[in-house]
C-alpha cells in the first residue's frame, strides 16, 4: 500500500515509517521538520515531504500526487505540562490539523486512518490495568485534543466516511539501532534525562518518592518504541482487510515504577545513575498501566521487547557516543 505518515520524522513517527517500509509498504513521511543536516537513514527509501499538518492544500496533494491509500497520522504537540499551560496551540495543531488532514483525506478518496491517541484520555484511572472501556474524561488539553479527534473519527465512521484505528499509547521506550533514538526539545521524558544524568549531570530528578506504589516513585507502562511502531503496521493491514474501527490500547499490562527504570538504566550502563528526589510534578498520575489484551485479540499484537531490561537496553546502546 501507498501509505502517508504524519509526523514520519519524530521518535516514534521514524520508527513507523521504517516499520512500514520494512514490510514492504511505500511510505510518505509528512513532517514540519526542516530536512537540512539530515544523514541518510536506514530506510532512505521513505519519501520525504516537508509541510505543515494543518495546511489542507499540501495535504490534499500529496495524497494525491503519492496515490496515498491509507494514512497514519502521528503529527501533533505531545507536552502534557505545555498543554496546560498554553493550550491554543495544541486545539491548534491537534484539532485543527486533524480537521484538515480528514478534509484532506476526503477530498482525494482515502478512507482508512490509524490515529496516534494516548492513554491521556482516561484521565482519572479507576481501575488498572486500565481497560478500553474505561471512561475518558481527560486532565490535560493534550488529552481533551486526543479525545477530540477520537470523537470526530467516531462520527465519520458512523457516516462511513472514514474507517479507523485509534492506538492509545502508553510510555513510548527505547530506540531502534539506526533509525530512532528519543530524544525532544525540550526533553521532559524519564529515560532521555537519566542517560543525561548519567553522561555528565545534572542529577536525575526523581518526581515523587511517595506514591503508593512499593517503593514510593510513580509507575508507567513502557512499551518499546519497535514493538509500538509495529501495532501501526497490524491496525493499517486490520483496515485495509474490511476490518472494523476501534480504539485500543498499545500497553503490555506491566507496570515499573522509576526506581525499577533507574536500576535497569544502571545495570545496562555498568554505572550509577546519579538522583535526587523531587517533588510530585503537577499532572502525574501515581499509576498508568493498560490492559493489553484486545490489541493481542483484534490484531495479533505481541511486543517482541516486553521487558524492560531490552527497552534499556537499547536505549544505552543507542546512545553509546
Ligand atoms: N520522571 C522523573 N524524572 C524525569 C522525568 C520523568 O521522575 O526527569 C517520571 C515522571 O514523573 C513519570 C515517569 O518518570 O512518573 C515517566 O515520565 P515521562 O515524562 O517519561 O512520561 P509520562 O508518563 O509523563 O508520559
Amino acid at each position: 500500500m501507498n501509505v502517508l505518515v504524519t509526523g514520519g520524522r519524530g521518535y516514534i513517527g521514524r520508527a513507523v515509517a521504517h516499520g512500514l517500509a520494512e514490510a514492504g509498504h511505500t511510505v510518505v513521511s509528512f513532517d514540519m521538520a526542516p530536512l537540512v543536516g539530515e544523514k541518510p537513514r536506514a530506510a532512505s527509501s521513505i519519501r520525504q515531504v516537508v509541510g505543515d499538518v494543518r495546511d489542507e492544500p499540501a495535504l490534499t496533494r500529496t495524497l494525491q500526487d503519492h496515490a496515498v491509500d491509507a494514512v497514519v497520522h502521528l503529527a501533533g504537540k505531545i507536552v502534557v505540562s505545555e498543554s496546560v499551560a498554553e493550550p491554543l496551540p495544541y486545539w491548534d495543531h491537534n484539532v485543527g490539523g486533524g480537521i484538515a488532514l480528514l478534509k484532506a483525506m476526503l477530498a482525494a478518496n482515502v478512507r482508512q486512518m490509524v490515529f496516534s491517541s494516548s492513554a491521556a484520555v482516561y484521565g482519572a484511572v479507576a481501575a488498572e490495568p486500565i481497560p478500553e472501556h474505561h471512561r475518558r474524561d481527560p486532565l490535560s488539553p493534550y488529552g481533551r485534543t486526543k479525545l477530540t479527534m477520537e470523537w470526530m473519527l467516531e462520527d465519520l465512521d458512523r457516516v462511513g466516511a472514514v474507517h479507523y484505528v485509534a492506538l492509545r499509547y502508553f510510555n513510548a521506550a527505547g530506540a531502534v539501532p539506526g533509525v530512532t533514538v528519543e530524544r525532544h526539545q525540550p526533553e521532559t521524558h524519564l529515560i532521555p534525562n537519566a542517560l543525561a544524568a548519567a553522561a555528565s549531570g545534572p542529577p536525575l530528578k526523581i518526581f515523587g518518592s511517595d506514591y503508593d506504589t512499593g517503593d514510593g516513585t510513580a509507575m508507567r507502562d513502557y512499551v518499546h518504541v519497535g514493538d509500538l511502531a509495529d501495532a501501526h503496521r497490524l491496525a493499517l493491514d486490520h483496515l485495509a482487510q474490511g476490518g472494523a474501527s476501534m480504539a485500543l490500547n498499545v500497553a503490555t499490562g506491566l507496570g515499573y515504577t522509576v526506581a525499577e527504570v533507574v536500576a535497569s538504566l544502571e545495570r545496562a550502563l555498568g554505572q550509577p545513575v546519579p538522583t535526587v528526589a523531587a517533588d510530585r510534578r503537577p499532572g502525574d498520575p501515581p499509576l498508568l498501566i493498560g490492559r493489553g489484551t484486545a490489541i493481542r485479540e483484534q490484531l495479533g499484537w505481541v511486543p517482541a521487547h516486553p521487558d524492560l531490561d531490552d527497552i534499556t537496553a537499547s536505549a544505552v546502546a543507542a546512545n553509546r557516543p
